[in-house]
């Protein structure tokens, strides 16, 4: 699996880097130690102390934990036939004054630790190294006074060889130094690029974590900072709160813990206020009294984070899991490097690089982890906007599908509104208008189906006197019920009835034979003759005249215009001739009785 792989050539690098045996340093002599509790004492006054007033430091190196006694050192130098220096491993000691003493007298006299200015020492390396200036029998004494924890790991090396170990020593720390600003700076980049956050937080916590490390390491002290002391003395707790609140962020934004779990998301704010009042803490009170705070909140801080992943883990959160494993790292480191600090371990080893290397590990799988969940949630947003994308196709089709029934609606009205303005209003038959528009259509269709078409051409006889006698609304309302009467009977398919004057009317019978076609308007005006018009004014009986013309029964082409003045007329003359009676219009100006 690939991050297998991963992790695999990290522990690889990190042996390489770390696991290498150190350049052989000389054989050290036993070192002794004395406490000083009131800090009085003056080399004078102990290089004549016997043996018994000294103990032997056990183990490889010495390591008392944090205390305010002033601790001193003590060990003899064989006589040599080349330069040495001594090596103080661990860069955060505040004060050593180192005594070389021969024949009861101190030579040399040698003042360093991390209160002073960087540039005053001797030799710029973040550990102290210390020039032998003898190669004769020397009493060595060294006077170590710190706030931080009482280390003090010895060594006495040629010059050649101590350069090599420290160039080793330098490359590792580069190395760790150069990967933590890669990340810091890929993953700012990728902020700048995606704009999402949990990109810059991380950044940030790899910053913080790197400051961190180059405070505990020195490395910030030789390279950063050599000028400020103050910040060299507040450095620990100062970075340590920041990584608190961002490794909180981070994991907070990482695994979710908003939405999954708001009972361990107000635990990471809760670590997050504790590191926002360390920070301020160690802003005013003294480094003895913060570091043994920041020790206890990293240990609670960082079991919480362990407890968050593997809940979130546990909850089958896939990438709680590297998560996990990655914190797992680092706690551990943090841990066994705390226990170092406290004073009960005294590996050299694993008190300087072993957070090193635990926190580089971290910092690659969160990495990986924050890779995998912009993903994640890419692909989400993804599956969303196709979600919205579908939804909203359906929504598109609905409203297509409405607008288009409206727009049906609509059309419908149109030609109902069209057919009212068709429309002759007191008799609802068709007015003029349309017999305009029909007429030539139907003319056309007859030539050239080869039907024959009537225009039938019907007047009221004397209706002036109907409306004179009766009043204009009778005349209304005979007017309706001749419509009436002429819808009931002209029904044949085709037929179309007209309202052509005010007491005119056409019919047009398409397909008609003269024949057939002057039996049924005889009929018809039968059936008015007999009828009785009602009105309000009471009964109306009438006769109408009318004017027929059929497109074959004329001589000729003639056009749509010419067969209505035909049956026009033989209206005329079908009222010049007395009225009540039909005529069939024979030539276009003649017109000849029904024969
Ligand atoms: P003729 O037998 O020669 O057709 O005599 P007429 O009186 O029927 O003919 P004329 O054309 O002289 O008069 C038609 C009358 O019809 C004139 C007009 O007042 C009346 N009229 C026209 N339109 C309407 C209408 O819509 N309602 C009513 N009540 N009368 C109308
Ligand atoms: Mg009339
Ligand atoms: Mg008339």
């Amino acid at each position: 699996m690939k991050r297998w792989s991963i992790l695999i050539s990290i522990l690889l690098a990190a042996v390489l880097a770390y696991g290498t045996p150190v350049h052989a340093q000389e054989d050290m002599p036993p070192v002794y130690y004395h406490v000083d509790e009131s800090g009085s004492a003056s080399i004078e006054s102990l290089i004549d102390k016997p043996p018994s007033y000294w103990q032997v430091v056990p183990g490889d190196g010495a390591s008392f934990g944090y205390t305010s006694a002033v601790y001193w050192f003590y060990f003899e130098l064989k006589a040599s036939d080349h330069d040495r220096q001594l090596r103080v491993g661990y860069p955060l000691l505040d004060k050593i004054d180192a005594y070389f003493v021969q024949n009861g007298e101190v030579i040399d006299r040698i003042r360093t630790g991390d209160s002073y200015e960087f540039s005053q020492r001797e030799v710029h390396s973040r550990n102290f190294i210390l020039p032998v200036e003898s190669h004769a029998a020397t009493s060595v004494y060294l006077r170590v006074e710190t706030t931080s924890s009482m280390r003090v790991p010895l060594s006495i090396w040629k010059p050649a060889d101590l350069i090599a170990d420290e160039q080793l020593l330098n490359t590792a720390t580069g190395m760790y130094f150069g990967l933590l600003l890669c990340m810091a700076i890929y993953n700012f980049f990728s902020y700048v690029v995606t704009r999402d956050r949990r990109f810059a937080y991380y950044s940030g916590y790899i910053v913080a974590i790197g400051l961190l490390l180059a405070a505990l390491d020195g490395t910030g002290y030789q390279y950063l900072w050599p000028w400020f002391e103050w910040l060299q003395y507040k450095a620990i707790p100062l970075f340590g709160s920041i990584v608190f609140i961002l490794a909180s962020l981070v994991a907070s934004q990482i695994l979710q813990t908003e939405t999954r779990s708001p009972k361990l998301h107000r635990g990471l704010q809760g670590i997050m206020i504790a590191g926002g009042l360390s920070f301020i803490a160690s802003l005013v009170l003294p480094y003895e009294m913060m570091i043994s705070v920041i020790l206890v909140v990293a240990i609670l801080a960082s079991s919480f984070l362990i407890v968050t992943g593997f809940t979130l883990w546990q909850q089958g959160l896939a990438y709680a899991r590297i998560y996990t494993l990655a914190l797992s790292v680092l706690l551990l480191a943090i841990i066994i490097n705390a226990i170092g600090y406290l004073g009960f371990l005294d590996s050299f080893f694993i008190q300087r690089y072993l957070i090193m290397i635990g926190s580089a590990i971290e910092i690659m799988l969160l990495s990986l982890v924050l890779a995998i969940r912009f993903n994640e949630d890419r692909k989400e947003r993804l599956m969303v906007e196709q979600r919205l994308n579908s939804r909203l196709e359906v929504k598109v089709k609905q409203r297509t599908a409405e607008l288009e029934a409206l727009m049906r609606k609509l059309k419908d009205m149109n030609q109902r509104l069209e057919l009212k303005s068709n429309e002759d209003r007191l008799t609802r038959l068709y007015n003029r208008g349309v017999l305009d528009e029909d007429l030539p259509l139907e003319v056309r269709r007859a030539r050239r189906t080869g039907y024959d078409i009537a225009v039938v051409m019907i007047d009221i006889d004397h209706f002036k006197k109907i409306n004179d006698t009766l009043g204009h609304q009778a005349g209304d309302e005979v007017l309706v019920e001749l419509a009436r009467l002429l819808k009931v009977n002209f029904r044949r398919a085709g037929d179309r009835i007209y309202r052509y004057g005010g007491e005119e009317f056409v019919v047009l019978m398409p397909g008609a034979q003269e024949l057939g076609c002057h039996d049924k308007v005889l009929t018809v005006t039968e059936v008015i003759r007999a009828h009785s018009f009602k009105t309000e004014r009471g009964e109306v009986k009438l006769t109408v005249s009318v004017g027929m013309a059929l497109l074959n029964s004329l001589p000729g082409h003639a056009s749509s215009k010419q067969l209505l003045e035909a049956a026009d007329n033989a209206l005329y003359q079908a009222k010049h001739a007395g009225r009540n009676q039909i005529r069939i219009a024979r030539s276009l100006k003649d017109v000849s009785e029904k024969p």
